[in-house]
């Protein structure tokens, strides 16, 4: 699958502000943001003005960024997200956030999603009991995702569980530490998502 590659700083600092990742990296004093928070390029510390389409189209790479998407992928789940009833901005952040990569992320099994993604792409997870190896695949209410047998010795997947033990998953996920399993109890609401983003900005840019 083709995937954005450049330099994952340069996308926070064009977007002004911590995308997060970098996983470890991101909470450190080497994280680009802290001694180079302005734009990339040449100009990056002239620019100062924002159309109202700037600002969109912003809000919107934002977005893909956080979750690692391409243009195409993202297009497409903000279809899906016009077809559901209710809030198409607010549908579309849920959708995003039901990817299993994004749900390994939120759980503590990886640093960042693009870690996340790596590690569901290598089967160490599984949902209702089957080993699913597809980042993008969409968990519902009911479904259990769980680490399997075989990957809970793993020291990067047991460093990862253990650096971010501080971090409460979101109440959507009732997630079971102690035999590292996790059942989808809802479907996120906007405010159990933490992600600074002005959602209603991206349905514009689309409608237009
Ligand atoms: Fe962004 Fe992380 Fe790089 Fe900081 S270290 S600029 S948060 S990717």
């Amino acid at each position: 699958m083709a995937r954005y590659s450049d330099a994952s700083c340069r996308l926070c600092r064009r977007e002004g502000q911590k995308l997060f990742l970098k996983g470890d990296r991101c909470y450190t004093e080497k994280c680009a943001m802290v001694a180079r928070a302005y734009p990339p390029g040449m100009h990056g510390q002239g620019r100062s003005k924002t159309s109202e389409y700037g600002s969109q189209l912003r809000e919107k790479q934002k977005a893909k960024r956080y979750y690692g998407l391409l243009e195409s992928q993202f297009r497409s789940y903000f279809e899906m997200a016009e077809r559901r009833s209710g809030q198409t901005g607010e549908n579309l952040l849920s959708i995003l956030e039901t990817r299993l990569d994004n749900v390994v992320y939120r759980l503590g099994f990886a640093m960042s999603r693009a870690e996340a993604r790596q590690l569901v792409t290598h089967g160490h997870f599984t949902v209702n009991g089957k080993k699913v190896n597809i980042p993008s695949f969409l968990v519902k209410p009911g479904m259990i995702v769980s680490l399997r047998e075989r990957s809970r010795d793993i020291e990067k997947i047991k460093g990862n569980i253990e650096a971010n033990a501080f971090r409460q998953p979101p109440k959507w996920l009732e997630y079971d530490a102690n035999n590292l399993i996790a059942k989808v109890v809802a479907l996120p609401a906007r405010d159990d998502i933490d992600l600074p983003i002005e959602e209603h900005l991206i349905v514009e840019l689309y409608s237009k």
